[in-house]
């Protein structure tokens, strides 16, 4: 036997993590009870008592996003898998794609559809503005494209997408209405149905208080049937969601193992949403950002987005002349164990980035918040 190498062979002691208050733009702190849900006994993946669970998890997503989609599921990753499974599955190569840039994650969906092959045309604004259903428009009848991509709400700028009249739309020009909600499902009004969207997806650990690990994914009537005119197989087999619903659907045949635990804990944090109710949740996320924005103005700082298109998940503060971004935000994780963070790309420097996502969507946090800020400035 060759001699065993220790060198990797450390010790360690018991975990404890610091108790970080998350109010940057994600992760958010889990809720108490999904801490709790995650470590209850496994049972198999097609255990019947994990089937129940699954379609819990199901109908309760279908709740929490305001549609009867058939196709409604956790993808075994975290948002940013959700994300690719919805590009993948729409998305042929040679397709025209018209795709929003108003922020980073825009630019993530230009990235991905570019690399399966999409003809994109890029549709910019500056980080902070958005859309105009004219611009929209205009857009969709230049490019004709078989598939519009929009960040509903985009966490590297706190500006909300307004989607009214978008997916009437796209109806009328044979385009597929494709929407990130990662940072607005269970915190910001969505209407998936209603605002006739054919494709959108999420993540567990912004507005729904869940660890990340889960990226909740949806796919209307229109965008099953494209899926099963394809004329090329889904290049992605993990993330084939002609496959994985065999999986989640009627069937129940083994895809890949799905991360047991994890869906115990989004059952919880979906559990909680049902409890509260959408509307009481969506307006306590509103009045606790109205309440930081106030104490924000009190203290002379502005807002970088326009009130009326501001996300109420995410908030990104204006710097003022002189101040180190970076060097306030160090402060407070060092002295308050809070953890808030800077701007990405045009907005580098210039804003901080505050989430009052789900379970930290709360007073204390916004006083807290605000003392801290105000004696680390
Ligand atoms: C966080 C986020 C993602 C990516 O999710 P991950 O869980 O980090 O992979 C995608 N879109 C938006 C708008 C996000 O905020």
């Amino acid at each position: 036997m060759p001699t065993i190498n220790d060198t990797h062979r450390i010790s360690t002691t018991d975990l404890d993590t610091p108790p970080r208050l998350l109010l940057g733009p994600g992760p958010s702190n889990a809720h108490p009870r999904v801490l709790r849900a995650l470590s209850n006994r496994q049972v198999g993946h097609l255990d019947p008592a994990f089937l129940d669970i699954m379609g819990e998890v199901q109908e309760l997503l279908r709740y929490a996003w305001q549609t009867d989609n058939q196709v409604t599921i956790p993808v075994s990753g975290t948002g940013s898998a959700a994300m690719e499974a919805a590009v993948v599955n729409t998305v042929e190569a040679g397709d025209s794609v018209v795709i929003g840039v108003n922020g980073y994650f825009g630019e993530r969906l230009v990235d991905m559809a570019s690399r399966y092959g999409a003809d994109v045309h890029r549709l910019e604004k500056a980080w902070g503005g958005v859309f105009s259903l004219d611009e929209l428009a205009e857009a969709v009848e230049r490019h004709r494209p078989r598939v519009l991509m929009l960040v509903h709400a985009e966490t590297s700028t706190g500006a909300r997408q307004p989607l009214e009249g978008v997916g009437e739309l796209c109806r009328a020009n044979d385009c597929l209405l494709l929407i990130d909600t990662v940072t607005s499902l269970g915190g910001v009004p969505l209407f998936l149905d209603e605002w006739l969207v054919d494709a959108a997806y999420s993540g567990t650990q912004k507005c729904l208080s869940c660890p990340p690990g889960l990226g909740p994914l949806t796919l209307g009537p229109r965008a099953l049937e494209r899926l099963e005119a394809r004329r090329s197989k889904v290049p992605n087999w993990y993330l084939d969601v002609s496959a994985v619903v065999k999986y989640w659907g009627k069937e129940r045949t083994y895809h890949h193992t799905a991360p047991i635990n994890m869906n115990y804990g989004l059952r919880e944090a979906l559990r909680l949403v049902a409890e509260e109710g959408l509307e009481a949740r969506w307006e306590r996320h509103a009045r606790n950002a109205q309440m930081f924005w106030d104490g924000l103005a009190d203290m002379g700082l502005s807002c970088h987005v326009d009130a009326e298109h501001r996300l109420t998940s995410l908030t990104t503060v204006c710097v003022p002349d002189g101040v180190d971004s970076g060097a306030v935000a160090r402060e407070l994780l060092a002295r308050y164990n809070i953890e808030i963070a800077g701007g990405l790309g045009e907005l580098k420097g210039k804003v901080w980035r505050v989430g009052l996502m789900g379970f930290n969507s709360r007073p204390e946090n916004v006083r807290l918040l605000l003392a801290a800020l105000a004696e680390v400035l």
